[in-house]
């Protein structure tokens, strides 16, 4: 100890040696150890030995010491490297929170160099509302405790915001004192916002089966509402007094209708049901539609093209489509402005340049949307048709140009927007122009031509309310009816009639026994029964649910009685080998 003691004077009283002395308590064997350290490591030795004391033990035991030592510097040395090279930001603090360490992780997702930051506070990397929280987690770790896998958001030097997750701890020195605090932080933005996008789809199809659901319930009550005011309406006089009041009921159930079916659509059940459709007249029932919808601040105009060509597509996603971007140009108009919905029939001749160059020659119906609106920059177009792009934090599901581009596509259209920061935006849709046969024949048979009928029919259905009006229906038009709550009930009531029974008409879907379940049922005592479905579901669930083959004939509700009545005359008369006998 005392040789040691005036070696130390020799290294000039270099302060940890002197601390280490203290602490070590003269221990002299460690002692040395230290002192071997702390002068060799100049001359790149391991250790030092005594010439005079050398024997194979001591000689084995120091070159053990050695090796031990040179591993244990590989070792730093890998972790070096793999601090310097991790994408994660590894950082440290001394106790008052300034950084003395910032690794080239934390230069990339930072965007500060090491030398720019180091010597700063680490306040500087986290944004204004989370600046207390992050202190207070380290205070923790001043304190010796250690935080894994908090979540946060720090910013950038851009300004830009990641969402992080950190873990903080002490740095203690030798003897357990806490000296600083260390932080590694892992961007996980993208993680977060896959995250984000898996909830929103997940929501996007709870909405959509709770809305499906709605659409099924609301459809039954439509349907009783119709069918009672259709008699009413038949009880009234030609000129009777309320009949006004009872056309207005009448136009709010279709309206009702019409709501539920988008509720369908929304809820990805709807049927593609192309039909040629006149864009003019579309955008007449949308303006009528949108009147009550539309900010009183924004001023609506269509302008038409008089003979527009049609063209086929789905009435209902073609809405969609429209409200759509009628919504859009309202979000864009907080103020006001205008909003012009304009339609023309365009044509791209063979050598003529189409739009973008991407729109092949051929006859058009143009559809245009425009707003005098906020605009959008090029960057914000470049991503308007992703799934999920939305630029209205918290409310935006940027669902919207992404369902209008699917239709538009499916439909063999094209979508095309134009717009300048600060005045506005035009989306240009052009679907291909279809020419009509000659004569088409959309206007419902009206019930007076409807012949009467003396057939026997099983209706099944479980709403009571429901049931109620459709056998009221059958049986003014004559036929004669049975009536059943469920499908059980319904093959006893079948079993119990010894007559025939031309037609069942059933629920489609009901608890316990479906409607295709019973209609086999009765088919085996009775393979002559015509069968006719009647749903709130549209055709393509039902089909997918196995509940229907899609041959079948399938009455929507709510329904008109000139509809009903239809269809089960012309069923009815039907040879038995038709497509309705293939249930
Ligand atoms: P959301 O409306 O839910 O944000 P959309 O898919 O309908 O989603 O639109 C995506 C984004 O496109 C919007 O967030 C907005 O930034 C931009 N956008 C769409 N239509 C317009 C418009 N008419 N004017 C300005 N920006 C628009
Ligand atoms: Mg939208």
């Amino acid at each position: 100890a005392l040789v040691s003691w005036t070696l130390i004077g020799a290294v000039s009283l270099h302060q940890p040696v002197a601390e280490a002395a203290i602490n070590l308590r003269f221990d002299a064997r460690r002692w040395r150890r230290h002192l071997a350290a702390i002068c060799l490591e100049r001359l790149g030795a391991a250790d030092f030995l005594n010439k005079s004391k050398l024997d194979s033990d001591i000689l084995e035991r120091s070159i053990r010491y050695a090796l031990e030592r040179k591993k244990a510097e590989s070792g730093r040395s890998q972790l070096a490297a793999i601090l310097l090279q991790t994408v994660d930001a590894v950082l440290g603090m001394d106790m008052e929170g300034n950084v003395v360490t910032w690794n080239h992780g934390a230069e990339i997702m930072f965007g500060y160099s090491a030398e720019e930051i180091i010597g700063k506070h680490v306040s500087m990397i986290a944004p204004e509302d989370q600046k207390e929280q992050s202190m207070k987690i380290r205070e923790l770790a001043v304190v010796g405790k250690s935080i894994s896998s908090y979540e946060t958001v720090r910013i950038k030097k851009d300004g830009g915001l990641i969402d992080v997750s950190s873990s903080i701890s002490p740095i203690k020195d030798l003897q357990g004192k806490v000296v600083g605090v260390s932080a590694i932080l892992r961007d996980i933005t993208e993680h977060k916002k896959q995250e984000e996008q898996m909830r929103l789809s997940q929501k996007m199809d709870a909405i959509g089966r709770l809305a499906g659901g709605v659409a099924h319930d609301f459809n039954n009550l439509l349907s009783v509402i119709g069918g009672n005011i259709e008699f009413l309406m038949n009880d009234l006089e030609k000129d009777g007094s309320q009949r006004e009041e009872f056309q207005d009921i009448q136009q709010a159930v279709r309206q009702g209708a019409q709501l539920t079916k988008q509720l369908l659509v929304f809820g990805k059940k709807q049927v593609s049901q192309p039909q040629p459709i006149n864009l003019n007249e579309l955008s007449c029932e949308m303006n009528k539609m949108f009147k009550r919808v539309i900010d009183a601040a924004i001023n609506l105009s269509i302008r038409q093209e008089k003979d527009l060509k049609c063209i086929q597509a789905d009435p209902g996603q073609i809405h969609q489509v429209v409200l759509n971007l009628i919504l859009n140009a309202q979000d864009a108009m907080p103020q006001g402005g205008k909003l012009i919905l304009e339609t023309r029939n365009t044509e791209i001749g063979e050598f003529e340049d189409g739009r973008d160059d991407c729109l092949p020659p051929g006859r058009y119906v143009e559809l245009d949307v425009t707003d005098t609106g906020m605009g959008m920059t090029p960057e914000v177009q470049q991503h308007i048709f992703e799934p999920f792009f939305t630029t209205k934090a918290g409310k935006g599901t940027g669902l919207g140009l992404a369902s209008v581009y699917a239709i538009v596509k499916a439909w063999n259209g094209f979508i095309f927007v134009h717009s300048i920061l600060g005045s506005g935006t035009t989306f240009s849709l052009f679907f291909p122009a279809i020419d009509l046969p000659e004569e088409i024949e959309t206007k419902p048979i009206l019930q007076t031509l409807i012949p009467r009928g003396t057939e026997t029919l099983l209706v099944v259905e479980d709403e009571e309310a429901l049931r109620k009006v459709l056998v009221r229906i059958l049986e003014k038009q004559g036929y004669h009816v049975l009536r059943s709550g469920d499908g059980a009930e319904g093959v006893q009531t079948a079993l119990d009639y010894a007559g025939t029974i031309d037609l069942l008409l059933t629920d489609a879907m009901m608890p316990k026994m479906n409607g295709k379940e019973l209609a086999a049922e009765l088919k085996r005592t009775r393979p002559q029964i015509k069968v006719i479905f009647i749903s709130g579901y549209p055709h393509e669930v039902l089909s997918q649910q196995g509940v229907l083959d899609s041959r079948i004939r399938l009455i929507q509700k709510p329904f008109e009685q000139d509809y009903v009545l239809g269809q089960i005359r012309k069923t009815l008369d039907e040879k038995a080998d038709s497509r309705v006998a293939a249930v």
